[in-house]
């Protein structure tokens, strides 16, 4: 089960919701590609010429090193015919930077606003998505 965090900042009322993990619907492959952008989707199906032997799939938060803009993003971690991986690569949703530090959805509230960039982010919510 995944879970998504609502983050507020009580300066500039800054809101963002992240999600991270999995939902019931990512043990299948097919159900994985289709929580991904469309170009990593075309990318792998071009990949693969044969299997896909194993996968990791969750979504991640991620804070970027450029704008402090925070985010969740899909993550695909694949094997697949002799060998092969791919590991999607990510960049920022509002600076294009591929600076992107991955961050424990625990320690999401102790980072800046990326806003106002004060230290006020609370965390308004928590929910469960399957
Ligand atoms: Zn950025
Ligand atoms: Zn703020």
């Amino acid at each position: 089960m995944g879970s998504g965090m609502s983050l507020h900042c009580r300066v500039c009322g800054y809101h963002r919701m992240v999600m991270s993990g999995i939902g019931m619907s990512h043990y299948s492959f097919e159900n994985c590609l289709e929580s991904c952008v469309p170009a990593v989707r075309k990318k792998i199906r071009k990949i693969v010429k044969h299997k896909v032997h194993d996968y990791t799939f969750e979504f991640r938060c991620y804070s970027c090193q450029s704008c402090g803009e925070i985010m969740d993003k899909p993550y695909l971690y694949i094997q697949y015919d002799d060998d092969q991986t791919y590991e999607t690569r990510f960049r920022c949703t509002k600076c294009r930077s591929r600076r992107l530090l991955p961050i424990e959805e625990e320690v999401l509230s102790a980072l800046p606003c990326p806003s106002c960039k004060e230290i006020t982010l609370t965390e308004v919510g928590m929910m469960l998505w399957d």
